[in-house]
C-alpha cells in the first residue's frame, strides 16, 4: 500500500458521497477543477447542482467504479461504515471521510481499509454551511505524513485551514473536543442573549458589545443565535439550513463516550447533551442555535 500512496498522483476525477447541507458546497468547490462523481441516498440534492462537472450516479458502487479517491460527508458512524464497506469491495481506493464520527470508528475504518488493500484518512471539518460553500472550512486530518501530502491539495480546494494532526483518528479527536466546547459556548451565549432580551435589551446591541468584550467568541460574532442580528445565519432563516440539533447531539454523544473511556470529567459537556437531547424531541432538524428561541419569554 505504501507503494500505492507513493504512486498516487493528481487525478481530475473524484468521488463524493453525501451531498447534504455541507457536502453540496464542498462538491461544488471540487467541481471547479475536477469531474465529481456524486451520490446521495436522497435524490433531492440533484436540484441543487450548479456545475456540469458534477455527475450524479445511482449508487456507491458507481462512485467507486469511476473514482479512486472518494470523499464522504455523511450523518453518522453507522452510515459511514456501511458506505465504506461498499467502497472497500474494490481495492486501491483512497477514502477521505469528512463526516464527524467517533475516533474509535476511525480506528475500525482504518483496519477495514488495511484488510481490503485500501487507504483511509479521517478529515472532519469545522465551519458552517456558508463556509463550506465559500471554501473556507477547516480540515483536521488524521493521516501519516506521506498520505497527508498526497491528499492535502484536494482538501485545499474545499478549505482554508488544513491541519495534519498526525495519526489516524486524531482528526476526529480534534473535531470531537472542538464541538464539545462549541456546544457549551452556544448554550452560554444563548442564555446571555436571552437574559438580556427577556429584560428588554436589544440582542443586536448586546451582541455588538459582547463582540468586542471578553465574552467575544464565534457564536457571538460569526454565528449569532438571535434572529435579526446577522444576515445569512440560520437564526435569520427560522433556524433552517445549518448544523442540526440532531447532529450536535450525535457529536456530544461521541464526546461523552470518549470521556467515559478516557476517564475524563466533562460535566458541562454532559449538561449540554441533556439540553440538546430535550430539544431533539421536537426540533432535531433545526439549527443548534435554536436554544436561544426556546429561552425567549415572548416568542
Ligand atoms: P446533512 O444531513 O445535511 O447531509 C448528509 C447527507 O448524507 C444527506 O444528504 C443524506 O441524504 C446523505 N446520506 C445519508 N445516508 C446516506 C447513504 N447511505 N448514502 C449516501 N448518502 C447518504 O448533514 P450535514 O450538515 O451536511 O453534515 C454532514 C456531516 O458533517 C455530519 O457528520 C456533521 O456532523 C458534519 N458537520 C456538519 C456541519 C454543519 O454545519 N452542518 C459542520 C461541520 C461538520
Amino acid at each position: 500500500m505504501r507503494k500505492f500512496i507513493s504512486a498516487f498522483g493528481f487525478s481530475n476525477t473524484i468521488g463524493f458521497i453525501g451531498l447534504g447541507n455541507m457536502g453540496i458546497g464542498m462538491a461544488h468547490n471540487l467541481a471547479k477543477t475536477r469531474v465529481v462523481y456524486a451520490y446521495d441516498v436522497s435524490p433531492a440534492w440533484q436540484s441543487n447542482i450548479e456545475s456540469s462537472n458534477i455527475k450524479p450516479v445511482n449508487q456507491v458502487a458507481d462512485v467507486a467504479a469511476n473514482a479512486d479517491t472518494i470523499i464522504t460527508m455523511l450523518p453518522n458512524d453507522k452510515i459511514v461504515k456501511s458506505v465504506a464497506q461498499e467502497i472497500f469491495k474494490k481495492s486501491k481506493k483512497i477514502l477521505i471521510d469528512s463526516s464527524t464520527i467517533s475516533p474509535y470508528t476511525s480506528y475500525e475504518l482504518a483496519k477495514m481499509a488495511q484488510d481490503t488493500q485500501n487507504i483511509y484518512a479521517d478529515a472532519p471539518v469545522s465551519g458552517s454551511v456558508s463556509e463550506a460553500k465559500l471554501g473556507t472550512i477547516t480540515f483536521m486530518v488524521g493521516a501519516e505524513k506521506e498520505l497527508y501530502e498526497k491528499i492535502s491539495p484536494i482538501l485545499k480546494e474545499m478549505g482554508k485551514n488544513i491541519f495534519n494532526c498526525g495519526k489516524i483518528g486524531e482528526g476526529q479527536i480534534a473535531k470531537m473536543c472542538g464541538n464539545m466546547a462549541l456546544a457549551i459556548q452556544m448554550i452560554s451565549v444563548c442564555e446571555a442573549l436571552a437574559l438580556g432580551k427577556n429584560m428588554g435589551m436589544d440582542p443586536a446591541m448586546l451582541s455588538s458589545i459582547m463582540s468586542v468584550s471578553s465574552s467575544r467568541c464565534w457564536t457571538v460574532d460569526t454565528y449569532n443565535p438571535a434572529p435579526g442580528v446577522m444576515p445569512n445565519v440560520p437564526s435569520n432563516k427560522d433556524y433552517d439550513g445549518g448544523f442540526m440539533v440532531e447532529l450536535m447531539l450525535k457529536d456530544l454523544g461521541i464526546g461523552i463516550e470518549a470521556s467515559r473511556l478516557s476517564g475524563t470529567d466533562t460535566q458541562l459537556g454532559q449538561h449540554a447533551y441533556q439540553i440538546y437531547n430535550k430539544l431533539n424531541e421536537h426540533l432535531g432538524k433545526k439549527d443548534f442555535a435554536i436554544v436561544y428561541k426556546e429561552l425567549i419569554k415572548c416568542k
